[in-house]
């Protein structure tokens, strides 16, 4: 074999290369992994049954077939990876279609022009749909990276099938097709511009993955608020965007003990669910909001005054308490106690806010749980009761009377 028939070899190694980085993938549960593993192991079937396989008609058959396959996996990928429709049955049907066409150009006209257009065009339109579907949903510099590049292999296959269809005198003879300008043309675009989709889908796909199991790892299972970990993270982010400054909130349901003996576990963690989605609704595009233990619960709410906070913190408390569980097998009302600070001038973290809010959470249960209480934030609030953020709600706002 001469030098250039070495390029020839390049594009199949490569996307085996691909193929085996996106089967590690695959292998570690990262959804749309394997359209891609499928489409990348087509391609590189494609490459090596178009060049090497002798027997011309098969091997033009077989290809065609290949690179339909592969445009069909990479479009599933697209979708997949930027969660958009699937479009199946126009994608399958379309898939059939260019079949039928192919076995007559094949097999019937036995066109080698013919054949390359059609699946150079039919390669174009299944994936270019599938690009055109997610372009708008692209928003990482890595989604749009790869939308950049899977359109250039879109362009790159319909420029392809006009050149060599209406600009050039090639052969029509199946047997020239491994030593053809075209099929030397396919290796060397697809090793230089083209290379770069794969890389940025394998990019993409890495960084999807990394960034579902960092939020899995920051968020707690049973109520899908933060936890621990997610609200430490999102709060740095909070002070570098914003400074340091707002409120904080600590709730802990009253006497959840008693809940979880009386009516057992499972209706505890409803109960814990209920007061969740009561501060999700309360904190709702205003701050972060975390299950920092057990029963217990923090928010934070950026550019919040305490004041604020405490009126805030009040509404949830009543409407926790006036939640009816009857569908939920329990048949008495359920409260939460609430500390309320607010971060001062000065302070770089949280740690000192969150021990006033635990605090004055202290002191609503020790008043008698059920009731929103604020730190005592100066001198002159003890003097001027008019001022006093310290709410100690006594008031039973709830239907049966509830806070056991
Ligand atoms: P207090 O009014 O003083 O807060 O009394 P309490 O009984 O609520 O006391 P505490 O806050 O210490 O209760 C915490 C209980 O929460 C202890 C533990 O059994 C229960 N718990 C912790 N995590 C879970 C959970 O995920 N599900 C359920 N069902 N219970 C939990
Ligand atoms: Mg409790
Ligand atoms: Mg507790």
């Amino acid at each position: 074999m001469g030098e250039i028939d070495l390029i020839f070899y390049v594009p199949p190694v490569l996307f085996s290369i691909v193929t085996l980085a996106f089967v590690l993938l695959w292998q570690m549960k990262i959804t749309p992994a394997w359209q891609w593993s499928a489409g990348f192991a087509q391609t590189a079937a494609g490459f090596v049954v178009s060049t090497f396989l002798t027997e011309p008609y098969s091997a033009a058959f077989a290809s065609g077939l290949i690179f339909i396959g592969a445009a069909y996996c990479y479009g599933s990928g697209l979708l997949v990876h930027f969660n958009a429709p699937r479009l199946r049955i126009p994608r399958v049907l379309f898939a059939a279609a260019y079949s039928v066409v192919l076995t007559y150009i094949v097999f019937v006209e036995q066109s080698l022009v013919q054949q390359l257009f059609l699946t150079d065009v039919g390669f174009a339109l299944l994936l270019g749909v599938a690009v055109l579907i997610v372009t708008r949903r692209a928003s990482r510099p890595i989604d749009i990276a790869l939308v950049v590049t899977s359109s250039i292999v879109v362009l790159d296959s319909l420029t392809r099938a006009v050149f060599f269809t209406f600009f050039t005198n090639s052969s029509d003879d199946f047997g020239d097709f491994a030593t053809s300008l075209y099929n030397l043309e396919v290796s060397v675009s697809t090793i230089t511009v083209c290379m770069f989709f794969p890389f940025t889908a394998l990019g993409a796909s890495a960084s999807a993955a990394i960034e579902r199991h960092r939020a899995a790892a920051e968020t707690d299972e049973l109520t899908g608020l933060l936890n621990r970990r997610g609200f430490k993270q999102a709060l740095e982010r909070d002070f570098n965007t914003g400074g340091l400054s707002g409120s904080l909130l600590v709730c802990d349901i009253d006497h959840f003990k008693r809940i979880n003996d009386t009516f057992g576990h499972a209706v505890g963690d409803t109960v814990i669910a209920g007061l969740a989605e009561e501060i999700r609704g309360l904190v709702a595009g205003r701050g972060s909001a975390a299950r920092y233990g057990g029963e217990e619960f923090m928010a934070f709410l950026p550019n919040v005054s305490l004041q604020e906070a405490v009126a805030l913190a009040e509404l949830l408390r009543v409407s926790f308490a006036n939640r009816d569980w009857h569908q939920d097998e329990l048949n008495r009302n359920v409260t939460t106690s609430c500390g309320v600070s607010a971060v001062r001038d000065g302070e770089t973290t949280l740690d000192s806010a969150i021990d006033r809010a635990d605090c004055a959470l202290y002191a609503a249960k020790s008043a008698g749980r059920n009731r929103v209480m604020a730190e005592i934030t100066r001198a002159a609030d003890l003097r001027d009761s008019r001022n006093l953020p310290v709410l100690a709600q006594s008031i039973d706002t709830t239907r049966n009377g509830a806070a056991a």
